[in-house]
């Protein structure tokens, strides 16, 4: 799934591909992506291309005042084509789920892996008109984003574990599973961590944690084209998706547990004390 670094790097990407483009059609092939149906997509046709922007893992294109918005969810994934090929798009034959095509005959493929389809588009006068956009929190790499923000949100979050608060997106735009992994792993701090009892110095290794972790995703995938951002984004990581190997700081080996609808990894050593977390959704089925 990409996430806030990922999707900042299509941003950029974008923006310079796009810049002085106008639309020239989009063409659905899975129409269950498309959640709008006014304006119809027909109206982004002959459209300049006047920005593109994030909201958390939202892509935004703005076109004269009309926006297209991208959630990729998570085996969605966006390909860039110099050149689009002339045969019209087959609905369900492939995973290509919409395609954009600009005035000078390049464009990009929407496409979505995997059984569980959760890519979703959006056509909107307003970005504030799409529900996911609506509901998210601050944006962390917004200059508003200060140690005290992410202390009142912690206040707020109660005993809720500091590994759900960090990617909830009503709580903080942009951070999902990955990158929360990644920054409690810099800060050195338990993923069942009380949110509330994040304060001090422990809320500043946090904040400064979030900041690194997030700027040098960015960082890393700046100039990375759309193709390449998987892979940057998986050799970058120290202990999301590596159970069993070696910790980058200290060698102990990563552990898993499950979380939510899936799981978190972490290294014992450097966040827990040592101890193993306890698997709470397992012992509570055997109670
Ligand atoms: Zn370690």
């Amino acid at each position: 799934m990409p996430e806030l670094p990922e999707v900042e790097a299509l941003v950029r990407d974008l923006r310079n591909r796009l810049d002085g483009r106008a639309l020239a059609r989009v063409d659905v092939a899975a129409f269950s992506v498309l959640k709008t149906f006014d304006p119809p997509v027909t109206a982004l046709s002959g459209l300049l291309v006047e920005g593109v922007s994030r909201h958390g893992k939202f892509l935004d294109i703005d076109l004269d005042g009309l926006h297209l918005v991208t959630h990729l969810a998570r085996g969605g994934w966006l390909r860039w084509r110099d050149e689009l090929p002339k045969a019209p798009l087959r609905p369900g034959k492939s995973p290509i789920a919409l395609r954009v095509a600009l005035d000078d005959g390049s464009g990009f493929d929407l496409t979505e892996a995997g059984t569980k389809k959760r890519l979703a588009v959006y056509v909107v006068r307003d970005p504030q008109e799409v529900p996911g956009i609506e509901r998210l929190g601050p944006d962390p790499l917004d200059d508003a984003f200060t140690v005290d923000v992410l202390g009142g949100i912690l206040q707020a979050a109660g005993r809720a574990q500091v590994k759900g608060v960090l990617r909830s997106q009503s709580t903080i735009a942009g951070i999902g599973n990955a990158y929360s992994d990644e920054i409690l792993h810099v800060a050195r701090m338990s993923p069942f961590k009380p949110a509330s009892t994040i304060t001090g110095d422990d809320l500043q290794h946090l904040y400064d944690a979030v900041q690194t972790t997030l700027r040098d995703a960015v960082a890393r995938s700046d100039g990375v084209v759309a193709s390449e951002l998987k892979k940057e984004k998986k050799s970058g990581l120290r202990v999301h998706g590596r159970a069993g190997l070696p910790c980058p700081v200290c060698g102990d080996d990563v552990a898993e547990v499950s979380f939510a609808d899936s799981s978190l990894q972490y290294c014992p050593t450097c966040q827990t004390g040592g101890k193993p977390l306890a698997d709470r959704r397992m012992s509570r089925l055997l109670k």
